[in-house]
């Protein structure tokens, strides 16, 4: 069975090694000639605009999939009339537009953070008088690792913002104190059967994720019940097949949704090795219709993410059981090039590992920080 895949990084390559051994193959469709998924399986390089290019990749897959939120309605729309495709367009534009997740999580009865529509200055001043400073205003579309955010704290940052007003549609949304940021990942399968992986605690630095530890430190279990549930309730909403990620904050013991991703997530890399199944297996067995893996976890996780620069690989791997993985990108400043999984069997093993690794990752205050903390 052939599965084609709308986005060809690091998520789709993943993906793939993911589905070698289960005897998928793979073609890939990404408007870049240098995506990474080039190195291990077909690429078809067109934009995701271009019907006649998206027939050709269509041709002879058994479904399609994608690893990129912001490919176009349309273009899954188009693929839809032709061959199946999972998570399905209806649960894609849902996650596609900050208003449409919200009303989703009211609709469904899950607390959310307060928020306003803003398409003017004028719209602004209003929508922060009724919210309050500070809060967050942030583009209703295509944003990622923070990109399309500005948190005003003050008049003045509101003044500011005026002269330079963002054309697009906004929300804003009142500043959330968060205890944490976590996150939990959810699969469905195409018979409706569902599996959770723990709650994930994550730390992010200029907005991209740096750090995620699996099961988030001190996880009751009261509190993974309130995830799982309101993860089960958007599954079932959105008639959901595959990966489902949905960011939450802590706040005062309980959860606030802040949005959803319909696809696999960085803050599920852990579970390559961290889980029983991985979150890239089991996104693949969901929407071939194959049966879930288990998605119980293999002892305490810690995800690095290497941005802009890797290290030295002999020096990490003498770590004992940290894993590497290199996405086979470009290095840029502020660009995901890999990963680093360390595990341990428990919170505290975890935490010493994490303290001993080389003094590539000691820069990174995370590591010294949650190092201190985790116990
Ligand atoms: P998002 O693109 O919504 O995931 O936001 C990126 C990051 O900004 C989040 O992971 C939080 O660290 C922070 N953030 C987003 N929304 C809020 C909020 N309403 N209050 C406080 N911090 C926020």
């Amino acid at each position: 069975m052939t599965i084609g895949i709308l986005g060809g990084g690091q998520l789709g390559y993943m993906l793939a090694l993911a589905g070698y051994p289960l005897d998928f193959h793979f073609r890939f469709l990404d408007p870049s000639p240098q995506a990474p998924v080039g190195r291990i399986a077909p690429r078809v390089t067109a934009d995701y605009g271009d019907f006649e290019a998206l027939d050709k990749f269509a041709h002879g897959l058994a479904l399609v999939t994608y690893e990129f939120e912001n490919v176009p309605v349309e273009t899954v729309q188009h693929l839809a009339q032709k061959l199946p495709v999972y998570p399905s367009p209806q649960a894609l534009e849902a996650a596609q537009d900050r208003l449409r997740e919200k009303t989703l999580f009211q609709k469904l009865d899950i607390p959310t953070t307060e928020f306003a529509l803003v398409d003017s200055k004028p719209a602004l001043e209003r929508a922060t008088s009724k919210i309050g400073l500070p809060a967050v205003l942030k583009t209703r579309r295509l944003g990622y690792d923070g990109k399309g955010q500005w948190v005003l704290r003050s008049p003045a940052d509101i003044e500011k913002l005026a002269k330079e007003f963002p054309a697009t549609p906004l929300i804003l949304e009142k500043f959330v104190s968060f205890a944490r940021e976590l996150s939990i990942l959810a699969v469905r399968g195409r018979s409706g059967e569902t599996a959770f992986y723990p709650l994930v605690e994550n730390h992010h630095r200029g907005g991209i994720l740096r750090l995620s530890l699996a099961p988030a430190p001190r996880l009751i279990p009261a509190l993974q019940h309130e995830a799982e549930d309101l993860a089960r309730r958007i599954l079932g909403a959105l008639d959901y097949v595959g990966v489902l990620t949905v960011e939450l904050f802590e706040l005062n013991g309980h959860l606030q949704a802040n949005e959803i991703a319909p696809r696999v997530h960085n803050s599920g890399h852990w579970s390559i090795e961290g889980a029983v199944t991985s979150q890239f297996e089991n996104h693949l067995r969901a929407v071939s219709g194959l049966p879930l893996g288990e998605a119980r976890v293999t002892g305490h996780s810690a995800m690095l993410n290497l941005i802009g620069e890797l290290p030295e690989a002999a020096e990490l791997l003498a770590v004992g059981d940290a894993h590497l993985h290199v996405y086979g990108k470009a290095l840029r400043p502020g660009r995901k090039v890999g990963h680093v999984t360390v595990r341990a069997e428990s919170p505290e093993e975890l935490s010493r590992r994490v303290k001993n690794l080389p003094a590539f990752f000691q820069r990174e205050e995370f590591c010294l920080q949650y190092a201190t903390s985790a116990n």
